[in-house]
């Protein structure tokens, strides 16, 4: 093991997620667990007519390094695993397909607008839009965002997976601007949360002079740190989503142990993040 490995989660969900002399902007409001124990929630999407949640690496069947609940092909595990994990969140939202992106830290964002006849993977693009029920808009992550998206008044939604890559292309932004244009969405109206991800604890960019604009160096919480929870504050208030509306589930995956984490194991799975608009009886 490795002596330069970051610190291990032994603070509780919602603690210390601000090092001292930075304040993050907006209000936090924590996710909670389901009591199914592997799913987090946000409290701002208990609308009865959304499903949600971001899934742990618990309570799915795949081994060792990827164990036990990855839902992403091309790591090494075996593909029926896979699909037995997805089809075990299915289940747990009560939704009937699975829409993922298979995503390239880029800035595209894909629209669905019916839905498909299976589960599909779309190639090539990090943010995923609809306002068809029943589908589930599945993010794969292990340190980067999820950012989650829903507009009550059109009953539309959307998600990005928010990499620093994808914080440089605004990702956020763009995901936000599609949901206006396909589905009149006002920004005001959207309530949006940020998953488990890479926290201000953790978040060293030693490069950070290369691979960040200067736009964003004043988030660094000390020297090469930097809180990226803040930045996707700032990006979603930028393009007019309310303060108020943004939650955070300030959980650090990299110190958490419950979600997988790239920069503390490289080797490792992904875990989802997902959200879908209920289908109605008919
Ligand atoms: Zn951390």
């Amino acid at each position: 093991m490795s002596m330069n490995k970051p610190p291990k989660g032994d603070k509780p969900p919602g603690e210390d997620k601000h090092p001292k002399g930075h304040k993050p902007s907006g209000k936090d409001t924590s996710a909670y667990l389901e009591p199914a124990e592997n799913i987090l929630v946000f409290p701002g999407f208990s609308s009865s007519c959304l499903f949600h949640g971001t899934f742990n690496r618990h309570g799915g069947v795949s081994p060792s390094p990827w164990n036990s609940n990855n839902v992403s092909f091309g790591l090494g595990d075996n593909s029926e695993n896979i699909y037995a994990n997805r089809k075990q969140i299915k289940t747990a939202l009560g939704c009937k397909r699975l829409v993922s992106a298979k995503q390239i830290h880029g800035s595209r964002v894909h629209t669905v607008d019916e839905s498909p006849a299976d589960d599909l993977e779309i190639h090539g693009f990090d943010g995923l839009i609809t306002n068809v029920p029943g589908i589930g808009l599945m993010i794969q992550q292990a340190d980067c965002q999820a950012v989650l998206l829903f507009d009550p008044a059109k009953k539309a939604i959307g998600i990005a997976h928010v990499g620093w890559r994808g914080t440089v292309a605004d990702i956020i932004a763009e995901t936000v601007f599609s949901m206006g244009q396909e589905f009149s969405t006002e920004p005001t109206d959207i309530i949006a949360a940020i998953s488990p991800s890479l926290g201000p604890c953790c978040a060293e960019f030693i490069n950070f002079r290369s691979e960040l604009p200067e736009a964003l160096h004043g988030y660094q919480v000390r020297a090469n740190y930097f809180d990226f929870w803040a930045i996707s504050r700032d990006q979603l208030c930028g393009v007019g989503v309310r303060p108020e509306n943004i939650q955070a589930a300030g959980i650090c995956t990299c110190c958490n142990q419950d979600f997988f984490s790239y920069r503390r194991d490289r080797d490792t799975g992904r875990f989802a993040s997902v959200i879908g608009v209920k289908k109605t009886e008919d």
